[in-house]
């Protein structure tokens, strides 16, 4: 089985068993069952199934289960299923989640047993209690609370969106004491790492140790020490170090940060004893410049020897251009004038609306008379915001690399996206070929979302992504860094190379609604690991380079 059709599967799967939580009725939780059999037994591709709308004529597959399967494929998540995670207890949907437990077993303890989180399930085993439930045996009990270690290792890992609004909660807490003269946030997340496990931060107060309760309290962590990785709000990792004074801040600050590798090659431990009121001041003992956090990495050393140390001068400020967001058009919850509105509140001056084509059916991707009805609109509001709006568009990249709405109709458009949404599964050489077709149409501007992953959900599909990096340099095509935080693709590691060979970049924000704008911060801070400059980011053109650019061919 293809790894689709088994994420959709579990998707289904999961679905169904909180339709069952939430007591949903019946029929409807026994027609997620059978769709999940019926699915399960076909061996055509699903995808290429539901393209063609076959999937639709199969007896047994509604419009719920045809709804999830569209979003699937192109989104690569469900809206239903996080619609009712958000609506059930979470931790028994961690329940449902240990392994060699089940849905049916997980009702019976959290209805006849309380067993409603993990931490209730872990205490049940090893007091011996669950061994005394029908049903169950010590033998069981053991192998469990494996799967529930397993299970919890796993489960530390979040998006860097997850990350931030625990850093800044933390933030604000530890600002508000006296006592701390300065404190920072280290490890991955100051790298700007995209999946992070730990969170870890330096704070320092002359004041010693006395100041450890006033943080377990602020923070509610009764069992937190300095040096030691506590729990916060559950699952995250919490790593608190303290220093009593400044030079010992920076150099813990420096060695925190990381990376690892980094850290070995220039040590910290060189400025001992010497004045140090900056991390800068340890750099400059090390006869470096300053490198920003986000580019100490792997990738940085194994190119140190260029000289090529400087870091990026990317910010938000630099970025005129709000390229590929979403408006209710196709599966936007908000309209063109609120995301323009909430664009220019950003900072943007002019803006490119890319909504999904019409190949993205069950996106409500544009048919074409829609598409012109889409530019009356975009004359509209353009005017009365006095902004300039291109109307651009998110094309298809169909199966054998053709957009798809044809090459008169695509010269309708000011501004090309062209993105993967289907069909992830074709081996490496078709899907490289496919790709590579898409980047030589002469409308495509940008490769959106490249590499077509979702963090923590969905890998990387399978291609040369080498040769469609010289592809998009040689046929003056942007590399897209998709800024939303499940994606962060083109992955950061891949840059290096394309920013090497002379690539363009496009760092959108893939908004479906105006808060998801925001998103486009995650992006710069992927984009600054690789030491990305403004001039290489067409957002930061101005109006008339844009222009320029869009008519390059
Ligand atoms: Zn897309
Ligand atoms: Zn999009």
């Amino acid at each position: 089985m293809n790894e689709d059709k088994i994420n959709l599967l579990k998707i289904i799967d999961q679905i169904t068993y909180l339709l069952e939580l939430k007591g949903e009725n019946v029929f409807k939780i026994n027609a997620f069952r059978k769709a999940y059999t019926i699915i399960s037994g076909i061996s055509e591709d699903i995808s290429e199934m539901f393209e063609s709308g076959k999937l639709a004529g199969v007896p047994g597959i509604g419009k719920g289960i045809l709804s999830v399967v569209a979003d699937y494929y192109n989104m690569g998540y469900s809206s239903a299923l996080r619609e009712l995670e958000s609506e059930v207890p979470k931790g028994l949907i961690e329940i449902n989640q240990i392994r060699g437990l089940g849905p049916k077993k997980a009702i019976q303890l959290f209805y006849d047993h309380g067993v409603t989180d993990i931490a209730r399930l872990e205490e049940f085993c090893s007091s011996g209690e669950l061994a005394n439930v029908k049903g169950f045996t010590q033998a069981g009990a053991e192998k469990l609370l494996e799967h529930i270690a397993a299970y919890k290792e796993n489960q530390t890992q979040m998006r860097l969106d997850a990350a931030t609004n625990l850093v800044n909660q933390i933030e604000e807490q530890l600002r508000t004491l006296d006592k701390i003269e300065l404190f920072s946030v280290s490890g991955d997340f100051r790298r700007s790492v995209e999946v992070i496990s730990l969170l870890e931060f330096v704070v320092m107060t002359s004041e010693g140790e006395s100041v450890l309760n006033e943080i377990r309290e602020i923070l509610g962590i009764p069992g937190l020490n300095f040096g030691e990785t506590t729990s916060f709000k559950g699952k995250t990792k919490l790593l608190i170090h303290l220093e009593q004074e400044q030079a010992g801040f920076f150099r813990k600050l420096y060695t925190t940060t990381g990376s690892t590798r980094f850290v070995q090659k220039y040590d910290a431990n060189v400025s001992t004893g010497k004045e140090v009121y900056s991390e800068v001041d340890i750099f400059n003992y090390l006869g470096f410049p300053y490198i920003i956090p986000e580019m100490r990495e792997d990738q940085l050393l194994s190119r140190i020897h260029d000289n090529r140390f400087e870091g990026s001068d990317l910010s938000r400020e630099e970025f005129k251009g709000c390229f590929h967001f979403h408006t209710n058009y196709s599966d936007g919850s908000n309209t063109l004038q609120e995301m323009v509105s909430a664009g220019i509140a950003m900072g943007y001056t002019y803006f490119a609306v890319c909504d999904h084509s019409k190949a993205s059916f069950q996106a409500n991707g544009l048919r074409e008379e829609r598409v012109f009805q889409q530019s009356e609109e975009i004359s509209r509001v353009a005017e009365a915001l006095g902004v300039t709006i291109f109307h651009g568009i998110e094309a298809d990249i169909l199966r054998d690399g053709s957009l798809d709405y044809g090459d008169d109709f695509l010269s309708n458009f000011d501004f090309v996206v062209a993105s993967i949404h289907s069909r992830f599964s074709q081996n490496r050489e078709e899907m490289t070929a496919r790709i590579l077709r898409a980047v030589e149409n002469r409308h495509a501007d940008v490769l959106g979302h490249p590499s077509g992953r979702i963090l923590l959900e969905r890998p990387e599909f399978d291609a040369d992504f080498a040769k469609i990096i010289d592809a998009c340099k040689a046929n003056d095509v942007a590399l897209e860094i998709n800024a939303s935080a499940y994606r962060l693709d083109l992955d950061w590691r891949r840059i290096y190379r394309a920013r090497e060979i002379g690539c363009k970049f496009s760092i959108n924000p893939d908004a479906h609604s105006t808060t998801q704008l925001k998103s486009v911060d995650y992006g710069i801070r992927i984009a600054r690991k690789a030491g990305m400059k403004c001039a290489e980011v067409i957002n930061c053109y101005s109006q008339e380079e844009f222009h320029r650019f869009i008519r390059r061919k």
